[in-house]
């Protein structure tokens, strides 16, 4: 625990979001579920006094970005805790792991100082060694062959060794070339034998670290492998810059400058074991206080920026539908979990934990509500048949919640997991959603080094909270769990086959097409009778009607049928299943379009009428 930090009050401030002001006005027109005091009160304190963005500031600018085994984190996860607690909610720090070595990323510099000094811009992984320094030296460009190797020896001690980013088809090329006219000669050995020969080089002459390009789009993409020795912790410096700076100190190169460059990186390894924690807080219900809704998000991030997209947001509208609720006083009949999770960056390692540490729970677990897709409006869910009434009736509120920010109840064929902590959850068969949000803009800020603060729209950040509070609200007063039946949606059938096109080009030995003796360039020209011209249709195909599928394929010159048969595969049940609820939807849909038109035309005739 951290003393000094243990008692921050949040920052009040009062702000009136015009979107949200005047929600209550709109109960009256709400159908009788989504009608009561409790929902009259959250939605009158989110909109005249929502706190969400206060909490996004703070996280994003008192703490900053929020590495796993960082000291940053640990302080902000604190915060948190005690944040929890200040709007009376039971709050705690659950350990569930640790580290062998913590990573700190302090300030870094780069810039050209020849031929003319200009500022880069550059990122290294975490968990990487930085400079001790600053750290100056030529820029030296990978050789293309032997000849230039040897001609670059000289200037190797106290190099930055520039990298090529090279394609498959570069690289084939590359090896082309170092065979040249000799028929006999193995291309890609050849060019391992001089990337080996480079590597032994620069290890002789100490060089100062190497430099690789970024994608060509400007952005830096922060990542990092926390699986560190600390007996053996990285040495090599390994820089990424931003491409487009990358490919204009290669023109100065090519132009026959000699460039130099300078690196002052200060990362460093903390050493461990790091102690990881997930910050747990409960809302405790009056009538059945050992089932839950948890609402949930991780508070880690990458750090390459602040963090706060990923998921400050989703962080700041668990801690806000946390004040909304239990800072008015109210009491579910379930009780509501809040969790914000560490280690989702490095594989959902928080939230794998925590079902783990909590299995004898999970099926007193109604419903995991995850939020980890950005910033943008929440704008629906997905549910399946055997939920739908539930959701109907809990999201009735939250549609009617602000005309510019529809919301909608979608229903699927089930729930796939994901890649974020709601996945640890439906992996043991509890039901995890996470929110659909339109991604517009958010691969620009997605573990690059614009996760600022900026990028988050307060009116959307508000709303996101009140969709989050209602609905968490919603899922603890209703009079059971939500429903499993038929939950997990089928694993699409795999034929086992890398496609090209509609060629294949890789057979995966052991599965079904390598059974069926399928080749390497094998075309599929169709499926049961319908033609597949493409990938994409070939893909659609196989997943359509019954258990065996009939092929045709061209092989060389002549055409070969083919049969892969599923009906011994587990998923195949679930799948026919699957398929009769998709009829069923369709059906309804198309019911539901003619009652619509009927009921317009009835409208046109009635005014015709007047
Ligand atoms: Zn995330």
């Amino acid at each position: 625990m951290h003393p000094a930090r243990a008692q921050i009050p949040v920052p009040a401030m009062k702000r009136r979001l015009g979107c949200l002001v005047g929600l209550t006005l709109l109960a009256a027109h709400l159908p009788a579920a989504a009608q009561s005091p409790a929902l009259d009160e959250v939605r009158r304190v989110a909109g005249e006094d929502n706190r969400v963005q206060d909490h996004l500031r703070v996280l994003t600018r008192r703490y900053g970005p929020r590495l796993t085994g960082s000291e940053v984190l640990y302080d902000a996860q604190v915060w948190a805790l005690e944040t929890f607690r200040s709007f009376g909610l039971e709050a705690r720090l659950e350990r569930w792991g640790e580290f062998p070595v913590g990573f700190h990323r302090g300030p870094s510099s780069a810039r050209v100082t020849a031929p003319a000094e200009r500022e880069l811009e550059c990122i290294t992984r975490c968990w990487s060694a930085g400079t001790l320094g600053p750290v100056e030296g030529r820029a030296v460009v990978t050789p293309r062959n032997h000849e230039e190797l040897e001609a670059l020896r000289a200037d190797l001690p106290g190099a930055w060794i520039l990298g090529r980013r090279l394609g498959r088809d570069e690289r084939r090329a590359w090896e082309r070339e170092l065979a040249g006219d000799d028929e006999g000669a193995d291309g890609t050995r050849l060019l391992e034998e001089l990337e080996e020969a480079f590597d032994a080089a620069c290890e002789e002459a100490g060089i100062a670290g190497r430099v690789r390009s970024g994608p060509a789009d400007g952005l830096l993409v922060t990542g990092g492998n926390h699986r560190v020795d600390p007996d053996d912790l990285p040495e090599e410096v390994s820089i990424t810059l931003r491409g487009d700076q990358f490919r204009e100190v290669m023109e100065d190169i090519e132009a026959g400058h000699e460039v130099r460059l300078e690196f002052d990186i200060d990362n460093r390894f903390v050493p461990g074991p790091i102690d990881l924690y997930n910050v747990i807080a409960d809302l405790e219900g009056t009538e059945f206080p050992d089932e839950y809704v948890i609402v949930q998000a991780h508070i880690d991030s990458w750090d390459g920026a602040q963090g706060a997209c990923d998921n400050g947001t989703g962080t700041s509208t668990t801690l806000e539908a946390a004040r909304l609720l239990a800072g008015l006083g109210l009491r579910p009949r379930r009780t509501i979990r809040f969790i914000l999770y560490g280690g989702e960056e490095q594989g959902l390692l928080g939230s794998a934990a925590y079902v783990e540490q909590h299995a004898e729970e999970l099926e007193r677990v109604s419903i995991v509500l995850n939020h980890d897709n950005g910033p943008n409006p929440l704008k629906g869910i997905s549910a399946t048949e055997a939920m739908l009434a539930d959701f109907e009736r809990v999201f009735a509120p939250v549609k009617e919640l602000d005309s510019e920010r529809p919301f909608e109840v979608l229903e699927g064929d089930g729930i796939r997991g994901g890649a974020s902590d709601h996945a640890s959850f439906v992996n043991k068969g509890v039901p995890g959603f996470h929110w659909i949000q339109n991604q517009e803009g958010y691969r620009h800020v997605h573990h690059t080094q614009h996760d600022t603060f900026e990028y988050a729209d307060a009116d959307d950040q508000a709303f996101n909270a009140t969709v989050v509070a209602l609905s968490a609200w919603g899922f603890a007063q209703l009079d059971g769990l939500v429903d499993r039946t038929n939950m997990r949606a089928p694993q699409p059938r795999r034929m086992g086959i890398q496609l090209d096109g509609n060629r294949v080009a890789r057979v995966t030995p052991g599965m079904r097409a390598a059974e069926a003796g399928w080749k390497v360039d094998d075309v599929i020209l169709s499926i049961d009778g319908v033609e597949t011209t493409s990938r994409g249709k070939v893909v659609r195909e196989l997943q359509q009607g019954g258990p065996s599928k009939s092929f045709v394929l061209r092989r060389g010159e002549e055409e070969v049928a083919s049969t892969l048969d599923y009906s011994d595969d587990p998923d195949e049940p679930r799948r026919k299943e699957a398929a009769v609820e998709r009829g069923r939807r369709r059906e309804r849909r198309a019911r539901e379009r003619a009652e619509r038109r009927r009921g317009q035309a009835g409208d046109e005739e009635g005014s015709e009428d007047g």
